[in-house]
């Protein structure tokens, strides 16, 4: 099949990777050129932009910060005119992004008026996740969007979750994400706790990982140096899950609680403490660096 992928980020470029791998013939464009070099490495198709890879294209999957970006790139903006107009009557636009479910019916509704299907397919499971194609996908949209999508997203991911119409798949997403918001500053907390007593963190965790407080951050994203191998913890907190896309995850989920009345304190919380640890300087470091923050100094 001939997809174009727009947005070759840490999550991006190795989803776009796999399609690429299960042979399908992927175009690929994102603004960053060294971005661009990376999946041309792997053999990847480089469009000059995105009209260019939308081109001929039965299926579009973007992966972008956040709705200023998915709304910006098929709707238009001030910066660049719509992608819309370019792409193929009864194609199908698979959005992997975390934006705010509002924004995808917006652009679900527009691209339906000209002929295109959309799903909201937002995912977790971490560039480990995308790297190894292990992702889980929420989707978003009708049962025969869903089925279009699924030989793709089976590609990219092993859960594929029906989470209801257009918005849907983004609204279980914010949930997940307030959570592990949640898990990963209580994490942080916990094992600095131990270690200002002198505990070892790696026994420490493990510890944890086998009690009740087992959760996904003691399995396989451990905040604190040396403890997993592969977490970005281990690698200067590079690469990863930003920060900046934690904080803009847990503002969609306490906007999200405004509008419909629900009461979710820990993640007011979970944002004021991300916030606080960006404006410190560490938006663009991996979100477990947020560990740092409840370190003993010294
Ligand atoms: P990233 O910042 O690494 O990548 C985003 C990419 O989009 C960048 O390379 C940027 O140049 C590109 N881009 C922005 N606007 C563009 C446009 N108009 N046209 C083409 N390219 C454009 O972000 P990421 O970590 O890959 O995350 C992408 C999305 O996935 C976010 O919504 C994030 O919340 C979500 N997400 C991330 C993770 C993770 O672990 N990193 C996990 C689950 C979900």
């Amino acid at each position: 099949m001939q997809i174009a992928f727009i947005g070759l980020g840490h999550m991006g470029a190795p989803m776009a990777i796999n399609l690429h791998k299960a042979g399908h013939s992927v175009k690929a464009f994102d603004l960053s050129p060294d971005a661009c070099a990376q999946v041309k490495a792997q053999g990847l198709q480089v469009a000059t932009s995105a009209q260019d890879a939308v081109q001929g294209a039965e299926a579009i999957v973007s992966m972008l910060p956040a709705s200023a970006h998915v709304e910006g790139l098929y709707l238009g903006s001030d910066r660049a005119p719509a992608l819309l107009p370019h792409i193929a009557k009864g194609a199908l636009v698979i959005d992997s992004s975390t934006i705010a479910a509002a924004t995808s019916q917006k652009v679900a509704r527009a691209l339906d008026a000209a002929g295109i299907a959309f799903i909201d397919a937002p995912v977790s499971g971490g560039t480990g996740g995308a790297i190894a194609g292990t992702l889980t996908f929420m989707v978003g949209g009708t049962d025969a969007h869903l089925e279009r999508a699924r030989p793709l997203l089976e590609k990219m991911g092993t859960n594929i979750f029906h989470a209801g119409s257009v918005g849907a798949g983004q609204t279980a997403k914010i949930c997940n994400n307030m959570l592990l918001g949640i898990l990963m500053a209580g994490t942080s907390e916990a094992i600095a706790l131990g270690v200002a007593n002198g505990l070892d963190p790696t026994v420490l965790s493990e510890i944890m990982r086998r009690s009740s407080g087992g959760n996904w951050a003691l399995e396989k994203y451990n905040p604190y140096p040396g403890v997993h191998e592969n977490a970005p913890a281990s690698k200067g907190y590079a690469g990863g899950f930003g920060t900046d896309l934690m904080l803009k995850d847990l503002g969609l989920s306490q906007e999200n609680a405004t509008a419909v009345k629900a009461s979710t304190p820990l993640g007011g919380l979970a944002r004021a403490i991300y916030a606080a640890h960006s404006i410190a300087g560490h938006g663009g470091e991996d979100f477990s660096s947020v560990i740092k923050m409840l370190q003993k100094k010294g």
